[in-house]
């Protein structure tokens, strides 16, 4: 049988771009090597605990009334989710850049975050107004870019939102410090930087904004029941478009006719198809599953500029816990507890096991009181470690050893900062290192945010280049690897993007 498209992987990127595809009356078939669809957006199962092994929020979800970007997407696949809103930005319990205590806690909404911002640091307010107006610009120029507009080109962006380029190809610092941020303003608002995996002297700006403008502007949203509850909804919308579906089978290798893919190898035998999207990273396609002579220059050069500087090598310990929130004196979704403000120190201490004392911890049932079973709450600890080397050294025998030491210390460090005590309400635990998602999502390093969005290669340099990147003839990477990064929505919409890139492309060659 043949496929005018063939998606290799049910990641976010997959699930979407096989959604696009169909809706666009092609045949499609979406192959994914699990039994279950979602990649990192997925759950399992532990006595009587379900946990979600990767979402703490999603942003540009927004309300019924005023919709985000991906909630008008997903809907327009037919996917509907009861979306539950997390309740504030943040809480930071950590040392300001000058050594001095930080417990700040950052609510949700434009304009209770810049008052909040103004209590905190008294001279932020115009910055921070400033900064939202910026984050405006920002965006209206990326929707502009989205609508794949054939006359699109950075003369027509120069005009219709100069700061688009001006600015959103710069790191963040020298912005917040054009924008007149005080260090203790910018402590407050490089929060987030842990979700995006790179400091603020190297995360792309444009990044930054997009994430943190949806996040106060929309809130940040969570599905009912764990982000499988999105993959399954999205298989079926696929499948009710006509889609068709294999798991349990793995592509092996991409099938090429001299410079032309024209197909796919899988443990469930050949298939051809015009064109693959794969949600795989491209240092694993190009290393080893398709011919070297066809390649790219380009592609190598871009390989080789990034040298496998991947972001967010994932750590996280999951607890099943016997007492509630309520019970164990938890308020906050989300407390992050890095050792510093200062994301350039810190991101440096997360290189090494030793030293890495940053855990974000997030107690689902203060979203959802009914997560878990009654008198139970479900929470987590989450790290990320910016080189693979210590964990390179991890031997077979003292693997469990090591994972159990960090989730004990983040236990203990959850104890120290904020006086929560887990550790007698401890029924069950699941622990995944940098090898369990290397392992089941197939990513290099563990890491389940592609390559770093350092400024020379962020999203604005991405789309801009995607003409130029995305070169072999039917065969196109997507994913967290891809033009929007990482996280949730950016690759339901990076699926979409380039399932449209590839549907222009087909049209063009016919
Ligand atoms: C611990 C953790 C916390 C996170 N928190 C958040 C958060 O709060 N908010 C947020 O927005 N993002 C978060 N992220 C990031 C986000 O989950 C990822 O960036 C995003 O889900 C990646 O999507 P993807 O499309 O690249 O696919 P992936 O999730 O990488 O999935 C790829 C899929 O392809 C399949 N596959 C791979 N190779 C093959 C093959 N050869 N044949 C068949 N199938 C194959 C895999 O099995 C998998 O199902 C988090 C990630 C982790 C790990």
């Amino acid at each position: 049988m043949r496929y005018d498209f063939v998606v290799v992987g049910s990641g976010c990127a997959g699930l979407a771009a096989a959604c696009e595809l169909k809706q666009a009356g092609k045949k499609v078939l979406l192959i994914e090597q699990h039994n279950l669809p979602g990649g990192c957006a997925s759950s399992f199962v532990r006595g009587r605990f379900e946990f979600d092994p990767s979402l703490h929020e999603l942003c540009t979800i927004g309300s019924v009334e005023n919709p985000g970007i991906t909630r008008k997407q997903l809907e327009a696949y037919g996917v509907n989710i009861n979306w539950q809103k997390v309740p504030d930005c943040f809480r930071i319990v950590s040392e300001y850049s000058d050594g001095s205590l930080m417990d700040v806690t950052m609510p949700s909404g434009k304009e209770a975050f810049i008052a909040k911002m103004a209590e905190y640091v008294p001279d932020s307010k115009k910055a921070t107004e400033d900064m939202f107006e910026l984050f405006a610009e920002i965006s209206a120029g990326l929707e502009y870019t989205s609508q794949g507009d054939e006359n699109l080109n950075g003369k027509v962006l120069m005009e219709k939102f100069p700061n688009l380029l001006k600015i959103g190809s710069y790191p963040c610092m020298p912005v917040f410090k054009k924008l007149g941020f005080s260090q203790k303003a910018i402590d407050i608002l490089s929060t987030y930087w842990s979700y995006l995996g790179v400091d603020m002297d190297h995360l792309s700006f444009l990044h930054y904004s997009q994430m943190v403008e949806s996040y106060v502007e929309l809130s940040a949203y969570i599905p009912e029941h764990t982000s499988h509850e999105i993959s399954v909804a999205m298989v079926e919308a696929f499948r009710n478009m006509g889609g068709e579906c294999l798991f349990n089978c793995r592509a092996t290798e991409f099938i090429f006719d001299n410079k032309k893919c024209v197909g796919v190898k899988t443990t469930a035998g050949d298939i051809e198809c015009d064109c693959v999207l794969a949600n795989i990273n491209p240092d694993i396609i190009y290393a080893k599953m398709m011919p070297e002579h066809a390649v790219p220059e380009r592609e190598k050069r871009l390989s080789a500029a990034r040298k496998g500087r991947y972001g967010a090598r994932m750590f996280t310990a999951h607890f099943g816990l016997n007492k509630t929130a309520e019970e164990l004196g938890i308020k906050d979704y989300s407390i992050f507890m890095p050792s510093t403000a200062d994301s350039s120190k810190e991101y440096e201490s997360l290189k090494k096991i030793a030293t890495n004392n940053y855990t974000i911890f997030l107690c689902y049932n203060i979203v959802n009181p009914n997560f878990s079973p009654e008198g139970t709450s479900v929470v987590s600890f989450t790290t990320t470690y910016t080189s693979p080397e210590d964990w390179n050294k991890v031997t077979q025998e003292n693997y469990f050893n090591v994972k159990d030491e960090i989730a004990k210390k983040f236990v203990g460090l959850l104890k120290e900062k904020t006086g929560i005590d887990i550790k007698d309400a401890i029924e069950e635990v699941a622990i995944a290192s940098p090898m369990t998602f290397s392992r089941y999502l197939g990513v290099p390093e563990g890491s389940a945010y592609g390559f770093e969005t350092r400024d020379w290669d962020g999203i604005i340099a991405r789309t801009m280049g995607m003409e130029f990147d995305y070169t072999i003839n039917g065969l196109i990477p997507i994913g967290t690897s891809g033009i929007r990064g990482d996280g949730y929505s950016s690759n339901y919409a990076c699926g979409q993007l380039l399932a449209r890139y590839a549907l222009n492309k087909q049209g063009g060659n016919k």
